[in-house]
Parts: structure tokens; C-alpha cells; sequence
């Protein structure tokens, strides 16, 4: 039958690479019958998620036979009063991911130029991959930092995007305030910049930012942040892009009605104002961070210091053999291939017990 058929997909989404996610927990579990599994490979919240956003969700279930706020309403006003910007000026996503593909939507023509540092999040280059447009790699510079004057250099007449992730993912530097301004100013008028702030609240550097001040400002930017990370509700799929008026008019335009769940946005909109599980992941996080810093000096690993809740270590030509021995252990973390880090893994800073076991486990699998 089937040689019959010819179903042609369009040309542009054979470049699209399969995203390779974090290995789930309960997949390794069954692959190895293994009891304890640690997952320390998608920097999700390892105190769990916001308790505001639990008690909030309990009320919520017997109403979830209707259809939810497709204007997300008043969700828009919580984060909108929270971070002081306009109900106008967001726009909510399911997943940061989804503000990704509906910004590509909304600006790439096939063979437009959208720039990309690299390594970076692989997102990206989906939603280019997806539109058809041409992908300008530029390398991070020295200790993966961000080099704002080469990436100026590659913009052509076809550039309509530029993508920064601040802190970047999976390096953890980020991108100064006095930097992004350079940048912005230095654009031509039809270029965007895509402003990744997933991991905004763990950067406490003075001189950085989370691009806000930027959209209040009227500036050619989308910021964008996420209730998967810090917030700690990654799985129920929830974000939100910061953009100037005159912009997220376009991008509204693509989104559609009910694309986020209603779930999604009473937790969120309650998680927004839990300060207190915000204060006490970044604490853990704070001291997580050094222990896995320690432990890495101790074993003479090379690592870059991250403004994140996540930890770049170099291992060397094995780090792929490493890799799957930590799964032998039942330890999940991220193989830097894809990022075309070979030699890398990136490692998620998990509760102090799951850090004492990575720690463990990886001096284990060095000394042998
Ligand atoms: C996690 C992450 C996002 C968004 O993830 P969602 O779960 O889709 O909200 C966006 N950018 C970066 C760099 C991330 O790491």
C-alpha cells in the first residue's frame, strides 16, 4: 500500500533535530530496576513546587470542565502588579517554550537570519528550523562569556532576531545591563531581541538584569521567563513573555485561544506571590551551588561559575563514559553533546542529599 503514497512534509522541518529531554526518572528506573533514582538534569526546583500554588490548584480541580480564560486575565494582572509592568505588556504561554515558536511565528519569513549564540538552549533553533530561516551561529567568548560586538558584526539586512539567554543555558554567565543596552542600541530598527530570562531569579549579579526596565522602556525586546524553574511547576507547562505593546500585538496575533490550561494558571498565579518559597530555594540553591563548587575543586574538575541553578563541568574526553556510568548509579544529569560539548556535562544543584550523591558517585567513577 504504502508505496503508493507519496506525503511530502515541508523541506524546512528536516533540519529540525529531536529535542532530547532530561531522562525522566521513572524511565531509568524500569530501564535498570533501580530503587533510588536522582534527577539532576532539567534544573527544575528540587524543594518542590510553590505551596501557594498546591493550595491554590486543590481549590481549582472540580472546575475543570471548563474551558479556561483564554485572555488569562487575571493572571496577567498578578505578575503584571509583581513586576511592574503593564497587564497589556504580556503575554502567557504554555511553557517558555511555546513564547518561542509563537515569536518565530510571528517574525521569521523563510531565509531570514535569526542569531544565536552558541552553545545555548536548543529552542531556538526549533522555531527557526520550524519557519525556515537561517541559523547564524556566534560563538561565546572566552569562559562562555557573551561578546555583544560579534554578535553585531554578523547582523545582514536578513537578520530579523537575536537570541540571548541570560543567565545562559548551559553555561550559566549572563549577559551585563550595560551590555544589553549596547546591544539594543546598537541594532538596526527591525531586529528583535529574544531575551531568555528563565533563570532570571537566581542571577544576583549587580550588574545584571532581567530585561524588564527594557520593555517599560519601549525597547525592541521580549523577555522571557518561566514558572518551571524556580517556581518549581515545570510539569503543568506555564510562562510568560514581557514585550512592548506595539510588539506583542504581532504575536498574539498567532497564539491560540486556550493555550494555556486552567491549572496552569491559578498555580502560577498564586506561585507568583510566594516569596517565601522563592526566598528558600534561592538560599538552597546559594548553598547547593558551593557544595557541588567544592567537591568539583576537590576532584580537580574544571567548571564555570554559574549565576544559575545549574553547573557546567568539564570532564574530558570520557565525560560521555562518565555519563552513562552515573546512570549506572541511578544519577541523571546532562550529556553536553548536544550542545557540542563533548567533553562537558551539565549537572542541575539538587537538595543537599542529591548533591552528596552525585559528589559521591562521580568521585567513584574518577578514581576508577
Ligand atoms: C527551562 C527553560 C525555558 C522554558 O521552559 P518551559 O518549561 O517551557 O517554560 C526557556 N529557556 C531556557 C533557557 C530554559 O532553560
Amino acid at each position: 500500500m504504502s508505496e503508493n503514497i507519496e506525503i511530502r512534509a515541508r523541506e524546512t522541518i528536516q533540519n529540525i533535530q529531536p529535542y532530547l529531554p532530561g531522562k525522566p526518572i521513572w524511565e531509568l528506573q524500569s530501564e535498570r530496576g533501580l530503587a533510588q533514582v536522582i534527577k539532576l538534569a532539567s534544573n527544575e526546583n528540587p524543594l518542590g513546587p510553590s505551596p501557594y500554588a498546591l493550595k491554590a490548584l486543590n481549590h481549582s480541580l472540580t472546575d475543570i470542565h471548563r474551558y479556561p480564560d483564554a485572555n488569562t486575565s487575571i493572571l496577567r494582572k498578578e505578575i503584571a502588579s509583581k513586576l511592574d509592568v503593564k497587564p497589556e505588556q504580556l503575554i502567557i504561554t504554555n511553557g517558555g517554550d511555546e513564547l518561542i515558536t509563537l515569536v518565530s511565528e510571528s517574525f521569521l519569513e523563510p531565509g531570514d537570519e535569526i542569531i544565536i549564540p552558541s552553545p545555548s538552549f536548543s529552542e531556538y533553533e526549533f522555531g527557526a528550523n520550524l519557519m525556515g530561516a537561517n541559523i547564524i551561529k556566534v560563538p561565546l567568548g572566552e569562559n562562555y562569556t557573551f561578546n555583544v560586538d560579534t554578535m553585531i558584526e554578523k547582523v545582514t539586512e536578513r537578520t530579523k532576531i537575536i537570541c540571548i539567554c541570560s543567565p545562559n543555558n548551559p553555561t550559566g554567565t549572563y549577559l551585563s545591563k550595560a551590555n544589553l543596552q549596547h546591544l539594543l542600541e546598537a541594532l538596526p530598527k527591525d531586529v528583535l531581541v529574544l531575551f531568555d530570562t528563565a533563570y532570571s531569579q537566581y542571577a544576583v549579579a549587580e550588574d545584571y538584569t532581567n530585561g524588564l526596565e527594557f520593555v517599560r522602556a519601549g525597547y525592541p525586546i521580549v523577555v522571557l521567563q518561566t514558572f518551571s524553574k524556580v517556581y518549581g511547576l515545570a510539569g503543568l507547562r506555564v510562562g510568560f513573555g514581557a514585550v512592548p505593546e506595539f510588539i506583542i500585538q504581532h504575536i498574539l496575533k498567532v497564539k491560540e485561544p486556550f493555550n494555556v490550561n486552567a491549572l496552569a494558571q491559578v498555580a502560577a498565579a498564586a506561585a507568583i506571590h510566594d516569596d517565601e518559597h522563592v526566598h528558600l530555594s534561592l538560599q538552597s540553591n546559594i548553598k547547593g551551588r558551593k557544595q557541588l563548587y567544592r567537591a568539583l575543586k576537590e576532584l580537580s574538575l574544571p567548571f564555570i561559575e554559574s549565576m544559575s541553578n545549574f553547573v557546567l563541568v568539564e570532564l574530558g574526553p570520557n565525560a560521555k563514559s562518565v555519563y552513562e556510568q552515573l546512570l549506572d548509579k541511578g544519577i541523571i544529569v546532562r550529556y553536553g553533546g548536544a550542545w557540542n560539548l563533548p567533553c562537558h556535562i551539565r549537572v542541575s544543584v539538587g537538595t543537599k542529599f542529591e548533591n552528596e550523591v552525585f559528589i559521591q558517585g562521580l568521585g567513584e567513577i574518577m578514581k576508577s
